[in-house]
């Protein structure tokens, strides 16, 4: 078996975790690819740091031939081709790709493309890695490199990817890292060819550097109600307890183990079959509250690339509201949103609308407000002739989420969360108006961010379909702070 660059990380950080990537991949989790698309598009575009070089194509059904990939690019190489996008070579059972290869004379310079801001302990694994198969090959490596963003660049016209990008030079810290990685290559050969699954448990590992796609495999004999379901606690703390086998929630109670307050509570709640209702605390957050109430949630995107004029990488920017209101006492909600137009920046015009729905005087509920907050006054400080109106509704602004944050009102099915996702279901579990799992299409945060990017590569049709869904969406986390206002209200009769 051959041990790509992917699968000597994944051996890096658990040598089962390449054993199960190589021979029982059905049993990985379900992974997002977001993260990965992002990434293929920062590689895409980094390559016009060395424009008019040469693609080597990955070109078979599953995605690439490697016999293909290695020929072509040793007959690159040879003919002195100077820059080449993902060239690929292999030795002795190791494999790699280089983002992008620069040949300088009789020597060559890797560059690895991150979309991340800055250089982690992991990519200099992942590039020495590269080194050590390029010299196998008896191709000699000036320098390496890793390209990642530069979190500080701002946007104003056309992408300067000079500044978007920033390039380190990581050849130092590669070479003192080479005996490991020789010795660890090696053992990571032999393992790949062993007969069963190591014996290896979990632990800190299963996170660090990367959270391991064989979790649900390996944590399977972890109990519901277990330390590692814990809230507020330290994941060192939690595999502390599990080693001693304290492990269920009846094994801490059984230890004596003292826990930090919130834990506390969930373990009792658990497994005293309480709740925490603490009248006097809700009542006052009620109490601070008044009319017209406003419900209000954002949705954002927050790309690599920045996409608009004055944003940053990776900054967040808002693409749509929904928002419910309740007049006055008695009065019915009535909701609005606003979605903007795929491929413009939304900013303006969400913050005019914005301004235009809630009165200056007006309550605004918010769940987890920070965001919220940080959102409106970044338009304020854009848009000065909006900026008494934004602040209005961000100085008036409550956080629903702090009677839950508090623990004022504490069920078991919370299991230790106060996000308005276990708060939710918690509150109201029977409830299909309420669940996201009955929405037919996009249903969290992350899902509305990747949709709403790709509607500009959409047909039309699809593109209705989903600018529907992301509407539903929005509009359900607002109707879930109604429901749950009134569900605090409800318990103050
Ligand atoms: S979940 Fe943990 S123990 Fe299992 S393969 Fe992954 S890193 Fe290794």
């Amino acid at each position: 078996m051959n041990i790509s660059k992917s699968r000597f990380i994944d051996y890096m950080q658990c040598p089962k975790r390449l054993w199960l990537g190589s021979y029982r991949k059905e049993l990985a989790d379900e992974t997002d690819q977001t993260a990965f698309q992002m990434g293929t598009m920062v590689g895409e575009l980094a390559r016009d740091l060395f424009p008019g070089g040469v693609l080597v194509e990955y070109n078979d059904a599953d995605g690439r031939n490697i016999a293909n990939m290695i020929d072509r690019t040793s007959a690159l190489v040879a003919a002195g081709e100077q820059i080449i996008y993902e060239a690929a070579f292999s030795h002795n059972g190791t494999f790699a790709i280089c983002d992008i290869l620069v040949q300088n004379g009789n020597a060559c310079d890797i560059l690895e493309v991150k979309a991340s801001t800055g250089v982690k302990d992991v990519y200099i694994a992942d590039v020495a890695f590269q080194r050590h198969v390029l010299e196998s090959c008896k191709i000699p490596v000036s320098r390496v490199y890793i390209v990642h963003i530069n979190s500080g660049y701002e946007r104003h016209g056309a992408l300067d990817l000079n500044e978007l990008f920033t390039r380190e030079d990581v050849t130092d810290r590669a070479d003192s890292i080479r005996p490991t990685i020789e010795s660890s290559l090696q053992a990571a050969l032999v393992m790949s060819e062993a007969d069963g699954e190591p014996d290896i448990g979990i632990g800190m590992h299963c996170d660090d550097p990367y959270t391991c796609q064989f979790k649900g495999h390996c944590f399977s004999h972890i109990p519901a109600n277990s330390v590692f379901d814990l809230a507020d606690m330290h994941r060192d703390k939690k595999f502390k307890l599990y080693e001693s086998g304290v492990i269920t929630f009846g094994d801490i109670r059984e230890s004596g183990v003292r826990l930090p307050g919130k834990a506390r509570i969930q373990v009792d709640t658990q497994l005293d079959g309480t709740e925490i209702v603490e009248r006097e605390k809700i009542k006052g957050f009620l109490d601070s509250l008044w009319y017209p109430l406003y419900f209000l949630d954002f949705e954002t995107i927050n790309p690599a690339i920045p996409l608009f004029d004055g944003t940053r990488p990776f900054q967040q920017i808002p693409t749509q509201y929904s928002l419910h209101c309740i007049d006055s006492e008695n009065a019915q909600p009535r909701h609005s949103g606003f979605l903007a137009e795929e491929g413009t920046d939304p900013r303006r015009l969400l913050a005019e609308s914005l301004a235009a729905e809630i009165p200056q005087d007006a309550c605004v509920l918010a769940y987890n407000m920070t965001f919220e907050k940080t959102i409106i006054r970044q338009l304020a400080a854009m848009y000065p002739d909006l900026s008494e109106s934004l602040e209005s509704i961000a100085r008036n602004m409550h956080d629903l989420m702090l009677p839950f944050q508090n623990r004022y009102l504490y069920k078991k099915e919370m299991r230790g969360s106060h996000s308005i996702k276990a708060v939710l279901p918690a509150l109201f579990p029977d409830d299909p108006e309420l669940s996201y799992d009955n929405l037919s299409g996009v249903s969290n945060g992350r899902e509305a961010s990747a949709a709403y990017l790709s509607l500009p590569h959409m047909a039309p049709e699809d593109r209705k379909r989903i600018r529907m869904e992301l509407m539903e969406y929005c509009r359900l986390d607002t109707l879930a702070m109604v429901r749950i206002w009134e569900e605090l209200r409800r318990r103050m009769l």
